[in-house]
């Protein structure tokens, strides 16, 4: 493990610094004054660099037999869970999150690994039937060649493992580029890949502002895909700057409303909300951010909500009796405190919102939670993604009213009710515009081995990723007539 707080590129099997011979700083959002490292500055010829030694790697890679790739991706895992421990508190001195989702996450990523270390073993391509005797016609799937992996400052590991992993098993060679406000855990993979024996080019790291280096990432000609996560504005670009020929799999913003019905267990429907839109401090793409609430039932839901939530405890996420931690960055800080400013001013703030100062907290980027209600459609805190912790809660007069104005949004990444009727139940999967469908769960949380993604502008609505339709978009399809 380097403990030595300068964090080099890794192109081409070696660890290198930019050729601009600067460097970004990784600060510690609970605690400003806590420096975890400086990080390579990185150059258009960085990039360059690390896309023209994964073209070169890629022949080789695609011929290693894929137990051979398996077990590197076996041996990441295993370095992984070796130094979890250390890697989790990293995690949450980088992001802020709190440490038991730190750990889970970083032991998700090792789980995600070995997933497709399996899946990606299992491919398999389909015959035909057909009248010529000697001819046996057939499909097989092939990798596609250097891929780019671009990701987001909240799932700062687990998010580059599910792209990776896939793209690695099927035989590609990538370039990731991580977030800049959250390059540390990500050169935790990078050095797990390297520690498992990741043959040279195969793999690159490279850090640095996407002003810099994202147009060289997504745009040279050897990039083959592109699997980004982050907003939809940043998507938006990566795909109109991208080649007509370069397959891109887009994984963006969100607005995910949880439907609470009359006839719903209140103090579950609490938990959801509480749990969907205030844990990971309200930064997760799939986190709750509007509650779609019946009539008869919101005063009596307001009251027991505003009573749980004024026992969260907000604090630095490595203290055990946390529940909220900090926001990511500071940008993060400023987005959110102005939408509460703008929620203040459009509808009736109900609680929390406060920019936290005092022991503990003037270092951090705290936000106790907030909650709106009398939210309408047109407001913007019932339209615009916030990613805080903040909830809008929007009246409705049943099931259709609360379908018609949960679709009314130009996202739909993740949807939950909280029902007891049946018809209900069975309708809203149908119903609701949303990739991901809960009912009496969170919106937030999906499966390693399960298809995760968004409809409308929550994705490209092009390829899913995670789970074994994960590894579709890292492989092309040829169909062969063999005859003799
Ligand atoms: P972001 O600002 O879009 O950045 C995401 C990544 O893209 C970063 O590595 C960023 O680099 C890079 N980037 C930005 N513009 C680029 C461009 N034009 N070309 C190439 N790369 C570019 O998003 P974020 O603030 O990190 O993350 C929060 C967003 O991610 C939210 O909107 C959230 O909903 C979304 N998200 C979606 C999912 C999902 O699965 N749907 C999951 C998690 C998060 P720099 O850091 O250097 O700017």
């Amino acid at each position: 493990m380097n403990l030595n707080p300068l964090f080099l590129n890794y192109i081409d099997g070696q660890w290198a610094a930019s050729g601009s011979g600067q460097t970004f700083e990784n600060r510690n959002p609970a605690e400003q004054n806590e420096l975890l490292g400086y990080f390579q500055a990185s150059t258009i010829e960085d990039a360059r660099h690390a896309i023209e030694s994964a073209e070169r790697a890629f022949a080789g890679w695609r011929a290693t037999p894929i137990s051979k790739r398996a077990k590197v991706l076996n041996r990441a895992a295993d370095y992984l869970e070796a130094n979890l421990e250390a890697f989790a508190e990293e995690l949450t001195r980088e992001e802020g999150k709190l440490l038991g989702n730190s750990r889970d996450e970083v032991a998700r990523s090792a789980q995600t690994l070995r997933f497709y270390a399996v899946e990606g073993q299992t491919i398999t391509g389909e015959t035909f039937p057909h009248d010529d005797a000697k001819m046996t016609v057939y499909t097989q799937r092939e990798p596609l060649g250097v891929v780019s992996i671009i990701t987001p400052w909240n799932f700062p590991i687990s998010i580059p493992a599910r792209k990776i992993a896939p793209a690695l098993i099927t035989g590609n060679t990538v370039v990731f580029k991580p977030s800049s406000d959250a390059p540390l855990i990500a050169y935790r993979l990078a050095e797990a890949l390297h520690h498992a024996g990741i043959p040279e080019g195969v793999f690159n790291f490279i850090t640095g502002s996407a002003s810099n280096i994202g147009k060289e990432l997504t745009a040279h000609s050897a990039i083959k895909a592109i699997s980004f996560t982050g907003s939809t504005q940043a998507g938006e670009a990566i795909q109109g700057a991208a080649s007509m020929s370069t397959r891109t799999q887009m994984e963006l913003g969100g607005k995910n409303p949880l439907i609470v019905l009359a006839d719903a267990n209140l103090d579950q429907a609490v938990d959801l909300t509480i749990k969907g839109g205030f844990s990971l401090t309200g930064q997760a793409c799939t986190g709750t951010s509007r509650v779609l609430i019946e009539k008869s039932v919101k005063t009596d839901y307001l009251e027991r909500l505003v009573a749980k939530v004024k026992e969260l405890k907000i604090g630095n996420g490595l203290v055990q009796s946390t529940s909220i931690g900090p926001l990511a960055t500071r940008q993060q800080l400023d987005t959110v405190l102005s939408y509460i400013d703008i929620g203040k001013r459009e509808a009736t703030h109900i609680f929390g919102g406060e920019h936290l100062q005092g022991e503990g907290y003037d270092n951090g980027y705290f936000v106790s939670p907030a909650i709106f209600s009398d939210v309408t459609q047109q407001m913007r805190i019932a339209r615009e993604e916030i990613f805080g912790p903040v909830i809008a809660i929007i009246e409705v007069d049943g099931y259709e009213d609360a379908i018609a104005k949960a679709n009314d949004s130009i996202y739909g990444l993740s949807a939950a009710i909280a029902t007891k009727n049946i018809e209900y139940i069975q309708r809203f999967p149908s119903d609701i515009q949303s990739g991901t469908v809960k009912i009496n769960r969170t919106t937030t949380g999906n499966l390693v081995n399960a298809p995760f993604g968004g409809l409308k502008q929550s994705s490209t609505s092009t390829f899913r990723e995670s789970g074994r339709v994960g590894l579709d978009f890292f492989t092309q399809t040829k169909t062969v007539y063999l005859g003799y």
